[in-house]
């Protein structure tokens, strides 16, 4: 299936390849390691919906050890990266291996084995915590509505809040966001976000990674992992096959993923599969 993807700069149509995830193939069928082939992948994942559950405070998940296990075997003989819109501090503990790279805060804050350091944004963290402050007296009286302060952004969570709250506390964000407007406005699953409204997102730090980890070659082929909207920002950088995008989930919702796993628990069946595939090592 085929969304209009608006025009082009000499005005001409661009058409973005788009599918329900339903009707994708599953990356636990064959399709995937033969389209692989002899080429090594190199793994980048998002972590919560992706390697974890979806938990009811961020302070819950849990990476288990199975899946620790199985990318700490992949990381022996190809590059894995996990992505998160965590800080990446909180996200790196979580996961607790060396020798992985850690792209946090959505891709803005980057760091790897041997010292690899990046951050983008960091300029603006003096405006988010006077938006922290003023979210914190928009949101007060409505339970179950919070602000989380993470270092490259701030995240009004509202999972436990009463659904009819959801306007009002849409509207609070909005008119916090309207007062810096060097900041901006991005949602999630029972999130809504606060960011340095500048140029980058996590398909642009995969892509940068790629390149600084000198992985742009024929012989590499980029994987990634996630369940969310900003996930899909690094599907539609792997439209041209230049990568595989890999969407964790079930339902219609429209993906530019090529291939689909149900859930964290399919994600960890399909790293204990690649972690056995033998061609692999070096
Ligand atoms: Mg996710």
């Amino acid at each position: 299936m085929f969304d209009h993807g608006g025009t082009g700069p000499a005005g001409e149509l661009l058409i973005r390849a788009v599918t329900r995830i339903d009707e994708l193939p599953s990356a636990l069928g064959e399709d995937l390691l033969a389209e692989l082939g002899d080429r090594r992948p190199a793994l980048f994942l998002d972590f919560d919906g992706t390697l974890c559950p979806i938990v009811p405070h961020p302070d819950q998940a849990v990476l288990d050890n199975e899946t620790r296990q199985a990318l700490r075997r992949i990381a022996d003989r190809c590059p894995v990266a996990v992505v998160s819109g965590r800080d990446r501090l909180d996200v790196a503990g979580r996961v607790a291996l060396d020798d992985l790279y850690y792209a946090g805060s959505h891709g803005c804050d980057i760091s790897g084995p041997g010292g690899f350091s990046q951050q983008w944004g960091a300029e603006l963290r003096p405006s988010l915590h006077d938006a922290g402050d003023e979210l914190d007296q928009a949101l007060e009286g409505i339970p179950g509505a919070w602000v989380e302060r993470k270092r490259f952004a701030l995240a009004v969570h509202y999972r436990q809040a009463p659904a009819d709250a959801e306007a009002r506390i849409e509207q609070a964000v909005r008119s916090v966001a309207a007062r810096h407007p060097d900041l901006r406005v991005a949602g999630g699953k029972k999130i809504f976000e606060l960011r340095p409204d500048i140029d980058w997102d996590k398909g642009k730090a995969v892509m940068w990674l790629l390149e600084s980890m000198g992985l742009r070659t024929d012989g590499i082929v980029p994987i990634y992992l996630g369940d969310d909207e900003t996930d899909e920002d690094v599907f539609r950088r792997f439209e041209d096959g230049s990568g595989i995008g890999i969407v964790v989930g079930a339902g219609d919702r429209l993906t530019a993923a090529r291939y689909r796993l149900a859930d964290p628990a399919e994600v960890s069946a399909f790293l204990l599969r690649l972690a056995k595939v033998p061609r692999y090592s070096t």
